[in-house]
């Protein structure tokens, strides 16, 4: 670009990025005014920037090393803009710039796949979906998080509890609307300071995107009324989490869904129920890349509301697998409403990682045929052994050493991954659980309020 062009270093910056391996959006920014000299060929990135740990340090060791180098690729439809706010005047200390960012690939430097990137793993998933059974996955991502204050909180799901945010709730969701995240609702939640935003269904690859780019916009204006918030999926051990739940759809090419059959158990089709059964059948190693932090199983445990086992059930708050209700006041349309929601997710997880190896596992459920899962008609936690077997309700892991001993001893779901991915995750999670091994829960929820 010539010195004399009108849009060398000036005007906005913006920023090409993407959600690494520990949930970190991380990238370099560019004049806005010089993006399109970029839109080909992205701006340089490095292998090991995947090893870096939530908490700061990089994961030693690592399998990538000091060496090559990648292109962080900008994905234009993915352009998201956060206006600014002048409350002390331009170029006071509370002014913040507009926020731009579009979401990136990680390749090689010739435009290949780079086998780390999770967005490629997200498309591989949902690719052989359609290739295998010509069917489509709509998902959307329900989050809950808490503002860190000292103020005493009001009461939960309050109107208060809102109201004394204010105009924080507003202008989050003028500013997710305006990102193109679709934001269906605001609400205040059970625990201190907690709020959750569900979002509209989208299709496979955009809904994980819009999960990167809320936290983000929930972060920017926070930080915009300096605010702090956090997604940490655990804040205080007594209290209730922070949870991710995912909602999962599947339809024909025609757009119907194949979830609905109003002739079975609780309106789930046949092969709704293999995919459901893929789900549970892989749980345990599911929860190493969906409630991957070392806070993340102490917030699913029994009677938190979150998932307290893993089995099918409908409308029931403790099943790692929910069916929500069908809604038929005002005319509702049952077939467009059933769905899925997996409930053992949190925002320590990259939403593309995350929901690619839902996607495996209900592929593997309908490649293999399961029977439906039984569909549990009460308290998980209420089970004696022989009901718990008939329903075949299984614990959670424990811990995500637990889950990484999972996912490791689950050779199909290893399988998903490239060997690269496999390590390299498996590095950074062994490196975040040493750098917290000294602490109790109490302090590694405070660590990760600061990471999340
Ligand atoms: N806070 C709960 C969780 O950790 C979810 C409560 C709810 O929205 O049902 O997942
Ligand atoms: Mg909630």
């Amino acid at each position: 670009m010539s010195a004399h062009d009108p849009g060398a270093g000036s005007g906005d910056l913006i920023a090409l990025v993407c959600c690494d391996l520990g949930a970190i959006v991380r990238g370099r920014s560019l004049f806005a005014s010089q993006l399109d000299a970029h839109l080909d060929a992205g701006v340089g990135w490095v292998p090991a920037n995947h090893a870096l740990t939530p908490l700061g340090p990089i994961a030693e060791p690592n399998p990538y090393g000091s060496t090559g180098d990648l292109r962080l690729l900008p994905d234009p439809d993915t352009r998201v803009r956060v206006e600014g706010s002048v409350d002390g005047g331009p170029g006071s200390k509370s002014s913040h710039k507009a926020l731009e960012l579009l979401l990136c690939d990680i390749v090689h430097t010739d435009g290949a796949p780079w086998e780390c990137c999770p967005r490629r793993f997200l498309r591989d998933a949902l690719e052989r979906l359609e290739h295998e059974f010509d069917l489509h996955l709509t998902a959307s991502f329900e989050h809950e998080f808490q503002l860190l204050l000292d103020a005493p909180p009001e009461l939960p799901f309050s109107l208060r509890a809102q109201r004394a945010a204010e105009p924080f709730p507003t202008d989050v969701m003028r500013a997710l609307a305006q990102a193109r995240v679709q934001p269906e609702r605001f609400f205040a939640e059970f625990a201190d300071h907690q709020f959750e935003i569900p979002v509209a269904p989208a299709a496979g690859i955009t809904s994980a995107d819009r999960a990167v780019i809320l936290r983000e916009v929930v972060r920017e204006v926070s930080r915009q009324h300096a605010l702090r918030a956090s997604f940490v999926p655990l804040l205080d051990p007594n209290a209730a989490g922070n949870g991710v739940h995912i909602h999962l759809d599947v339809r024909d090419s025609a757009g119907r869904s194949i979830l609905y059959d109003p002739q079975r158990p609780a309106c789930l089709s046949e092969l709704g129920g293999r995919f459901a059964a893929g789900i549970l059948r892989h749980a345990g190693a599911l929860t190493a890349l969906t409630a991957p932090s070392p806070v993340s199983a102490a917030r699913l445990r029994p009677h938190r509301w979150s998932a307290g086992a893993v089995c099918l059930a409908e409308r029931n708050r403790e099943a790692l697998l929910r069916i929500p209700p069908l809604v038929s006041l005002g005319g509702g349309d049952p077939a467009r409403q059933l769905h899925l929601e997996y409930r053992g997710a949190d925002a320590a997880a990259n939403p593309h990682l995350a929901l690619g190896a839902i996607v495996r596992a209900g592929i593997e459920g309908l490649n293999a045929k399961l029977d439906t899962p039984p569909i549990l008609d009460r308290d998980p936690a209420q089970l004696d052994p022989v009901d718990a077997e008939r329903f075949g309700v299984d614990a959670l892991p424990g811990s995500l050493e637990d889950s990484l001993q999972a996912l490791a001893q689950d050779d199909t779901a290893r399988g998903w991954m490239p060997a690269l991915l496999y390590d390299g995750y498996v590095s950074l999670k062994r490196a975040e659980l040493a750098a917290v091994a000294d602490m109790d829960l109490a302090q590694r929820c405070r660590r990760y309020a600061h990471a999340y």
